[in-house]
């Protein structure tokens, strides 16, 4: 009785697949005869206004140079961004120089993410936010391929993330309070810029407003360990959380030691850069910030993740003066981390791109396929 249930439903599958496959087929064939189905690549420069003048250990800006890419696939188009901070060597003219030699015409399947990104890290060394740009264009284009956000594709809870910082540069007290005031109620931690000439004063004046946790950056600002300990004991009776870079970058040996010795979880963000320097910095920092444009975008910041995580280390997602396209692609990815970073697209006056939104003091991936983004104004991509 079961068996012949089986075989009438079989015919049926069978009667039903032969009925509906030719229109399928055509369907199929129109759709392909009408869009392409290669890779389409182009950019656009783009100038982010900052909201405040901001100066961290060593420069001040108003303005982050950005280029904007765009991927289109059959019908679908996927979004991605270089950020680039002076100080850090890339340029608009570097990206687009970049970009004008990635060549996608060998791949006929974006979802091949391995196979295309070691090609476009190939094709250059450094380069990372520029190869940031194409990443972050193809997983915007192969999540829209699979129907579905990265923090799904992943597995991840969008809502298990920790409180993004809201980052307050190196300033004179007024300035500082004033930017303090008016992150209060928006955010339940703020990041401090220390490094500078004098760090316990603008710690106070942030404290004669707020008691609000404080993550601290040095920005390799602190030269001296001893000092830097000190600074990181009394750093702590304010109600600090974590202190991020406190030395120079290669001073490995010492940072080490500051580290064994500290009451509060130290930070890479200068000493780490990509995923083939995760593992030397065990022992060194408690944790490391894994930022989209060091590392070349969304594939290897998610390597980087899970290694760390492997070798017992904390993790944080950080980021640069961004819009919220790289933003929103960075918050696809950061559920279960320690920390956060990720207010870049919330200190420009010219944000172009809608997706992650602030809620409670956390930034939300949107549920929208790929990194979940439209742009919010015309753009227009060329070559
Ligand atoms: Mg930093």
């Amino acid at each position: 009785m079961k068996q012949d249930r089986r075989q009438f439903l079989k015919r049926l599958v069978v009667a039903a697949a032969a009925l509906t496959a030719p229109s399928l087929i055509m369907h199929a064939a129109s759709h392909k005869s009408t869009r392409s189905s290669k890779m389409k690549l182009s950019w656009t420069p783009y100038d982010l206004q900052l909201r405040h003048t901001f100066t961290i250990s060593g420069f001040s800006r108003k303005t982050t140079p950005v280029v904007l890419t765009r991927l289109e696939y059959d019908g679908l188009t996927g979004y991605g961004e270089a950020s680039l901070p002076p100080y850090l060597g890339e340029t608009q003219a570097s990206v687009i120089e970049f970009l004008k030699k990635v060549d996608l015409s060998g791949f006929s399947d974006p979802t091949q993410l391995e196979e295309i990104l070691m090609y476009v890290d190939s094709i250059a060394p450094a380069n990372t936010a520029a190869k940031a740009s194409v990443d972050i264009a193809l997983h915007d284009l192969a999540g829209k391929i699979m129907g579905n956000p990265w923090h799904k594709i992943q597995g991840l809870d969008k809502t298990d993330v920790p409180d993004t910082t809201f980052t307050i540069g190196i300033d004179r007290d007024e300035v500082v309070q004033e930017k303090t005031r008016e992150a209060i109620g928006r955010f339940n931690i703020l990041k401090i810029k220390v490094g500078g000439p004098d760090d316990k004063r603008m710690i106070e004046a942030i404290r004669s407003v707020t008691d609000l946790p404080l993550a601290v950056d040095a920005n390799q600002g602190w030269k001296n360990r001893d000092e830097a300990l000190e600074m990181i004991f009394w750093l702590k009776e304010k109600g600090v959380v974590m202190v991020e870079q406190p030395m120079p970058k290669y001073d490995l040996d010492n940072i080490a030691r500051l580290t064994a010795e500290s009451p509060l979880p130290v930070f890479a963000d200068e000493s780490v850069q990509r995923l083939g320097d995760v593992e030397r910095l065990k022992g060194v920092f408690s944790g490391i910030n894994i930022k989209l444009m060091k590392c070349t975008g969304m594939h290897e910041a998610w390597k980087m993740r899970q290694l760390a995580k492997s070798l017992g280390m904390k993790v944080m997602m950080g980021c640069m003066t961004e819009t919220s396209c790289a933003i929103s692609a960075a918050a696809q990815l950061y559920a279960g981390m320690d920390f956060a970073d990720l207010d870049g697209a919330l200190l420009i006056a010219n944000d172009c791109f809608m997706g992650a939104t602030l809620e409670n003091g956390k930034i939300i991936a949107s549920d929208k396929p790929g990194i979940g983004v439209e742009p919010s104004k015309e753009l227009t991509f060329g070559r």
